[in-house]
């Protein structure tokens, strides 16, 4: 195997490229037009344009990607995630075209990316699986019941339904939807097993006969049902219990005839009883949890397997505990949708031992709508549990990355959360509402001295001017910020914030007697403002108010191109922070936009049934008059 096609983007393919170059295999990336600057392509020793932006017509297409194997000559390809990685058809086009599939023989993809068919099989290997109530007849394991899509993934296209009422409704929907997203309506349905956790255990199988485990992974943190932390050890699993549940991973891993890397993924119910859901034929997102505690590198693994070498020994222990978290591009206020826009401060922690950032992003790049938001991936590893979440949430916070949403807070408190570092939490685990001190003040004040000390260097031609020297400052007026949807008001001195000295992008002062120093990146009227605590958009608002008594004003956007379903509220309603706003169908799937204020709904910008843009106005609300 001389050279590698990466059929990938992002991270992963980032990812991937480094363990090429570390065994010296050349590689090949593709891109669509939208990533002809992304690092992936720079970072490859060749690559392939693929087409337009759009998924289905540039890397989800099989014969562009086996047209760009053979321009480039590439022995192999490496599919990731997503995309084609559990492409069975895929997986038959390189076996035929004579190219090495990097992952598991076409049939065994082909049979696991179906649910009903991959439960069949588990059962035959005695794997216990989850109650099912079989194609026709639902009754059987009563309510709470799962609906999911037989040949779904990535959490899409799971319905919980708790009652028969609601039941026949929601049916119809998943097969339409299943259908749409996944080209197949089958769906399985399941007993909703409450209080579970996620509990998976990565195979690897060569092809010498040697299948081994990997240990497990906890990843029972999630949201829309797809996971944004994940760990190893799990802090629910004996050594007994790892030992019963690796055996049931490696008996199917057997029954099937398994090569390459696997995840049997397992529901741990709270009476210590474990059931098969599924098995994911590639590398997962969170496999450098696994590389962290066992020190193999998965893809190294990977790429021997395919070649033809031995796997090593069945390893006997996991060295310490590591921890991921999955930072997003998405709005936790917003049932986590999807956030669009460019990444105008990016600055992964750096320095911090044992602390591993996997991301394939950089400053500037821009956070469409076409591809899975993952903006990065940080994984802590210690000698205990707790100094490995200790260390992730201190990285998390010392990451900067504004310029989108993410969910970087949501990670920080759930790794703060008392549940969870006790061990507890489990797939249904909500994070309770957050009261977060609002420095919006001493984030004003910081941006008023900032924008004062600009616009005198501006004047003055200084590098540096001495900010607490003002010409009048009794006469000054007040700045006007919004900040996480309320309006400051930054006066000339505010009190507890003294601000020191302003330079080039960085502002040093004191808050309630400490000493902290703030960077600010300026974009149009938005000034991205990070200390070492917090990471605040403060947008300049115009000096006087368009008429007495205006206040904060928002809208509703859609977080991606769609087509409203539903308009949920009316003109003249008031709304809470959460209330659903819209229902849309988009990544055909049904969304709902959720308010991100209280106010007064004062405009409906659209009507069922109309096409929507990314970033289009949905709906505008007004925060009621005198709201903080
Ligand atoms: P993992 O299972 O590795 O933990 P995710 O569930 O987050 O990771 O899925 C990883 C990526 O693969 C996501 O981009 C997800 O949307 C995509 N994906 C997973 N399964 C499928 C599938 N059956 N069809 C299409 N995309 C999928
Ligand atoms: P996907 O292919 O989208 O990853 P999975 O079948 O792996 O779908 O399920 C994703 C998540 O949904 C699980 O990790 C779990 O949190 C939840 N889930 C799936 N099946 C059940 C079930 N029967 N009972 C309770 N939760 C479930
Ligand atoms: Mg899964």
């Amino acid at each position: 195997m001389r050279k590698i096609l990466i059929a990938n983007r992002g991270e992963i393919a980032v990812r991937i490229l480094r363990t090429c170059r570390a065994m010296g295999i050349e590689t090949v990336a593709v891109y669509s037009d939208f990533d002809a600057d992304a690092p992936h392509v720079r970072l490859a020793d060749q690559a392939v344009p693929v087409g337009p932006a759009g998924p289905s017509e540039s890397y989800l297409k099989i014969e562009t990607i086996m047209e760009a194997a053979r321009r480039s000559g590439a022995d192999a390809i490496h599919p990731g995630y997503g995309f084609l990685a559990e492409n069975a058809h895929f997986a038959a086009a390189c076996e035929q075209a004579g190219i090495t599939f990097i992952g598991p023989a076409s049939g065994v993809i082909r049979a696991m990316g179906s649910k009903v068919e991959a439960r069949k099989l588990a059962e035959e290997a005695g794997v216990p699986v989850v109650p099912s109530a079989g194609e026709t007849d639902f009754s059987s394991p009563g309510f709470p019941l799962l609906i999911k899509a037989s040949a779904g993934g990535g959490g899409r296209g799971i319905r919980i339904v708790r009652n028969a009422r609601e039941f026949q409704e929601s049916l119809a929907a998943a097969q339409g939807e299943a259908q749409r997203a996944f080209g197949d309506g089958t769906l399985l349905i399941e007993k909703y097993v409450e209080g579970a956790r996620h509990v998976e255990i990565q195979i690897f199988g060569d092809h010498h006969g040697r299948l081994i485990h990997l240990f497990e992974r906890d990843c029972s943190i999630q949201r829309r049902h797809q996971k944004v932390i994940e760990e190893s050890p799990s802090p629910a699993v004996t050594p007994e219990l790892r030992h019963r549940m690796a055996e049931a991973a490696l008996a199917l891993g057997r029954k099937i005839g398994y090569t390459s890397a696997g995840t049997v993924e397992f529901l741990l119910a709270p009476s210590g009883e474990f059931y098969f859901i599924e098995v994911n034929t590639r590398l997962q997102v969170e496999h450098p949890v696994t590389e962290m505690i066992t020190g193999l590198d998965l893809v190294r693994l990977q790429i021997d397997i395919a070649r033809g070498r031995p796997l090593p020994e069945q390893p006997t222990r996991q060295a310490g505990h590591a921890i991921e978290a999955r930072l997003y591009a998405e709005i936790p206020a917003n049932d986590f949708l999807p956030s669009t826009g460019t990444l105008h401060v990016w600055q992964p922690p750096a320095g911090i031992q044992d602390v591993r950032v996997d991301s394939g992003v950089e400053q500037g790049t821009e956070i469409g709508v076409h591809y899975d938001p993952l903006l990065a991936k940080v994984i802590a590893c210690a000698p205990d549990r707790d100094t490995a979440i200790g260390k992730l949430a201190y990285a998390l916070r010392r990451f900067a990355a504004q310029g989108v949403e993410t969910n970087r807070e949501f990670l920080i408190d759930v790794l703060e959360n008392e549940e969870f570092r006790a061990g507890r939490a489990d797939t249904g685990f909500q994070l309770p509402p957050q009261h977060r001190s609002s420095d919006g003040r001493v984030m004003a004040a910081i941006a008023r001295a900032y924008i004062e000390h600009m616009q005198c260097a501006r004047r003055q031609v200084l590098p540096s001017v001495p900010i607490r020297y003002r010409n009048n400052p009794f006469t000054s007026p007040p700045m006007r910020f919004e900040i996480g949807g309320h309006e400051f008001q930054a006066h000339a001195s505010e009190p507890g914030v003294e601000v020191l000295k302003v330079s080039g992008e960085s502002v040093e002062a004191i808050v309630e007697g400490v000493r902290r120093e703030f960077h600010v990146f300026r974009h149009a009227d938005q000034y991205y403002i990070r200390s070492h605590s917090a990471q605040r958009t403060v947008t300049r608002l115009p000096r006087y108010p368009q008429r007495a008594g205006a206040s904060l004003h928002q809208t509703a956007n859609s977080p991606m191109p769609g087509q409203v379903l539903r308009v949920l509220v009316s003109r003249g309603q008031t709304v809470r922070l959460g209330d659903p706003l819209v229902s849309l169908e988009a990544m055909k799937m049904e969304q709902t936009i959720k308010a991100t204020m209280d106010g007064l709904v004062v405009a409906i910008l659209v009507k069922p049934g109309e096409i929507v843009a990314p970033g289009q106005t949905l709906v505008e609300i007004q925060a009621q008059e005198d709201s903080p």
